[in-house]
């Protein structure tokens, strides 16, 4: 089940999303507060925006628009909403999202190809890991998109290894769509109560929010730790509730397919300028067929990478690389830009190393500075060069290393008020 257009020309590509965009201007124009005032004051004209490169006319919408004037962006009178998210705000109060019925049938198709992309078919069972309810938007796309394509779906929510056991033992679904660390939750507790992995007919695993590819598509740790153990097909996945739209991996897993009936997907510079083919920069979004609360070039804050070549599967649609970081997270060490999730690749790749953490902070000339402390029974000089050889491999660059005792790593990773662990201390805000 692959769309009509994902398998069209690119130039066809971009005529079909052109007049999407012009619908969408339209439709922004006459129905959203925001964006209203946002072309006026900008001194917009919709009807100058005919092509993909005229959307560049338009300045960019951000978090901080989207959480200052959170209501301005709903199109809808309320007796329209069915469906109310909320999202974590950058300024710290959550940002509201809004769905009609419409934007539930879009977000039931956005899923539906998005698992099709996985090989999910009418024949397959999906076991849902995620929770449905507590206002996320994300539980609710897979049920509806399982229902579109006629798949079963179990819903299991999040958490507890023995009813997830119990629901595959019992109902055998072939898919599972998870956090992918919590597989190694279910191997540990499937080898503790003997239950044979090789039997369970499960045959691959959707996962969700946390990366199983490196830069390279080849697996990350974490992906070669449970395939190790559990050897199912890993399909990686990129969505959020801004974007009401995921970039899925075919069975090919190079990159994440888009959607081009769905959104229009700019990566840009610093300058809000497109980045040369190849180069990193910031995922741009604009939502198409979206009723409540349409987004025209969002700041998504995700560094990616994207790739035009069609792939093997038909689709000729773009692909996204693996998240590279957080835009706000990127550090400029000595030249080469860095994301926090690469330190944590070469990290996690020392059995030797218990516990880290990772601080970033200024120097006296107003640069970033990288320090990591790490926890080690080896407090040897030849780790910590092993350590920085791979850094400078890897990165080309070696932050200072040092060791600490795991009580102070713990202290570090654990501040009184934070309900997560944190690999990552910030001090240069
Ligand atoms: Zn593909």
């Amino acid at each position: 089940m692959i769309p009509e257009i994902e398998k069209a020309s690119a130039a066809e590509i971009k005529a079909f999303q052109e007049e999407k965009l012009k619908e969408t201007l339209q439709y922004l124009d006459e129905n959203s507060p925001f964006y209203k005032r946002f072309f006026k004051e900008n001194n917009i004209q919709i009807s100058e925006i005919k092509t993909l490169e005229d959307i560049q006319k338009i300045p960019v919408t951000t978090k901080d628009h989207l959480q200052r004037f959170n209501d301005d962006f709903i199109c809808v009178p309320k007796t329209e909403i069915i469906d109310y998210v909320t999202t974590s705000g950058t300024l710290g109060d959550p940002v509201t999202f809004a769905l009609t019925d419409a934007d539930l049938e879009r977000l039931a198709y956005n899923e539906a190809i998005s698992f099709a992309c996985c090989g999910v078919g009418k024949e397959d069972t999906l076991q849902l890991m995620t929770t449905m309810d507590r206002r996320f938007m994300a539980g609710l796309a897979y049920f509806l998109g399982a229902r579109k394509l006629g798949s079963g779906i179990i819903r299991v929510g999040s958490g507890i290894p023995e009813l997830q056991w119990d629901s595959i033992l019992k109902f055998k679904p072939t898919y599972l769509i998870t956090v992918p660390s919590f597989l190694l939750k279910l191997i540990e507790y499937a080898q503790q109560h003997e239950i044979d992995l090789q039997a369970t007919g499960v045959k691959a695993a959707i996962c969700i929010g946390e990366p199983i590819r490196e830069q390279d598509f080849s697996l990350n740790i974490l992906a070669k730790k449970i395939k190790k153990d559990w050897d199912i097909e890993l399909f990686s996945t990129y969505a959020s509730t801004e974007m009401s739209t995921a970039f899925n991996e075919c069975e090919k897993h190079n990159g994440g397919h888009h959607h081009p009936e769905l959104i229009i997907a700019e990566i840009l510079d610093e300058n809000n300028l497109p980045v040369s083919e190849g180069e990193v920069g910031e995922l741009t979004i604009t939502t198409l067929g979206v009723q409540a609360m349409p987004l025209l070039r969002f700041k998504t804050g995700d560094m990616v990478q994207g790739y035009n070549e069609p792939c093997e599967c038909g689709r000729k649609t773009m692909r996204l690389g693996p998240v590279v970081g957080r835009k706000k997270q990127m550090i400029k060490y000595k030249g080469t830009t860095l994301y926090p999730p690469a330190m944590y690749n070469i990290l996690n790749d020392f059995s030797g190393i218990e516990s880290y953490v990772i601080e970033i902070f200024h120097n006296e000339l107003g640069t970033d500075e990288i320090l990591i402390k790490i926890a080690s029974e080896n407090t040897s000089e030849e780790l910590l060069l092993e350590i920085k050889d791979h850094f400078r491999a890897k990165l080309r660059v070696a932050p200072k290393v040092e060791f600490a005792t795991s009580e102070e790593v713990e202290a570090l990773r654990f501040p009184p008020l934070s309900r997560k662990p944190v690999d990552l201390i910030d001090r240069r805000l």
